[in-house]
């Protein structure tokens, strides 16, 4: 049986190897020309943590893991305003927590394609996804800019994130499935030996109203930086005049010195997106299915959008794995989607809970969420606490 896997993120690859592992051949097929070296500082917990453990990849993930002891809020001045330390925060997530660079996971997941068979999974970088059609031999895709060149498969399994095309190609236009959520997320890593040295092991927010700046010391000289903002432009289609760079300056000024330097080395282009969920009645239509952001974006409000990547791609993969004709492709799809629709759904009513909390609109709300963090140590008060923020910790 054959896979076309359009995405090399950390669910596409999960995906491909775990149908490699059964005796598939997969073709990935990643728009980026290399490895995506840019990225963000995310919290790995919930379903991706014991997925991972079974299908042999948390060993990977936890060597390039980095030490956070706490998440800290602070004021303009840098004084803390509210914290929690990391083992509390593993406690209420159920369990595991591991804090992982973006790029660091992928590379990881990457690397773990070496326990398949030699060959029988291959990843072609540069190769922009741009129209999917079917015909009797199955599912065929052709890549932008090789009009010539195209892949067949049994399967086309699309993982290619928020804005996929293979959702546009095959179920219709975006705007039919994004669920804007009133944001915008920026992320960028910066090379600032002062900062880095300063904020060792803790993860350090902003307790700021409509806007919040978040950093984390690197291994190098480096910070990870990423900023959240209140986006009225984004709900009504509006665009904000200037680069995203000028937009963070103009957005984030005023929110300390810390917060200054970042913005001084802010690349002109720093990844800057929308803040959204994707919402589909459907993510299986004859020989496709969507997997990880392209079918369910939870958006980092849920904080849990890699961990359903990998759990979803695994769980895929479990169910499409030992399919050996395409008689029992349909079945098995829908079969995966019954099954994990209900875990997404749940992480995506979490994500949109936690709005007001993660950016707080006012004096009152931004009181709550200093209430809330510090209620997590209060007995009994943790777990409704947990569930607030992070949803049904699926075991
Ligand atoms: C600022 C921020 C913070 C976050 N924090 C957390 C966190 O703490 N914890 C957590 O679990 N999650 C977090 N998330 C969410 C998490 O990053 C995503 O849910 C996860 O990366 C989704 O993985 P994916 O593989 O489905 O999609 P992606 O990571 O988006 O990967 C999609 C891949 O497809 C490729 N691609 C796109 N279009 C094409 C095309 N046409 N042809 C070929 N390739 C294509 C892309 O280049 C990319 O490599 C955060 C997200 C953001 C933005």
């Amino acid at each position: 049986m054959k896979a076309v896997v359009v995405g090399a993120g950390i669910a596409g690859l999960v995906a491909a190897r775990q149908l490699g592992l059964a005796g598939w051949d997969v073709e990935i097929l990643e728009k980026s020309a290399a490895p995506r070296p840019d990225g963000y500082m995310m919290d790995f917990f919930g379903p991706g943590v014991e997925a991972s453990e079974r299908i042999g990849l948390y060993r990977r993930l936890a060597a390039v893991a980095y030490h956070v002891e706490a998440a800290e809020y602070v004021d303009a001045a840098g004084r803390p305003t509210s914290s929690i330390d990391y083992d509390q925060f593993a406690r209420l997530a159920g369990g595991k927590v591991l804090s992982l660079l973006r790029p660091d996971m992928e590379r990881a997941a990457l690397a773990a394609l070496d326990d398949v068979a030699p060959g029988r999974v291959r990843v072609r970088y540069g190769a922009p996804v741009s129209r999917v059609w079917s015909d009797d031999d199955g599912v065929r895709v052709a890549v932008d800019g090789s009009p010539d060149v195209t892949f067949a498969a049994d399967v086309l399994v699309g993982a290619d994130g928020i804005h996929s095309a293979v959702r546009a190609q095959v179920f219709g236009p975006e705007e039919e499935y994004l669920r804007p959520l009133g944001m915008r997320a920026a992320a960028f890593i910066v090379t600032e030996p002062l900062l880095n040295a300063r904020f060792r092991n803790r993860f350090v927010l902003t307790d700021s109203i409509d806007r919040m700046a978040g950093l984390y010391s690197l291994r190098s000289d480096e910070v990870a930086a990423f900023m959240v903002y209140r986006d009225g432009a984004v709900s009504s289609g509006r665009q904000r005049p200037g680069t995203p760079r000028d937009r963070l300056r103009r957005e984030f000024a005023g929110l300390g010195r810390a917060v200054d330097r970042l913005l001084e080395l802010c690349p002109e282009r720093p990844y800057d997106d929308v803040v959204a969920q994707i919402v589909m009645p459907g993510w299986q239509r004859a020989r496709t299915v969507l997997v990880g952001d392209a079918c369910g974006a939870v958006s980092l409000l849920a904080g849990q959008g890699g961990s359903l990547a990998i759990a979803g791609a695994a769980l895929l993969g479990d169910i499409l794995g030992p399919v050996a004709s395409p008689d029992g492709i349909s079945s098995a799809l829908a079969e995966f989607e019954r099954r994990w629709r209900p875990v997404v759904e749940e992480a995506q009513a979490a994500g949109r809970r936690a709005a007001s909390s993660f950016l707080p609109s006012n004096r009152t709300q931004r009181f709550l969420r200093r209430w809330i963090i510090r209620a997590t140590h209060l007995p009994g008060i943790d777990r409704l606490v947990a569930r607030q923020i992070v949803g049904r910790i699926a075991k």
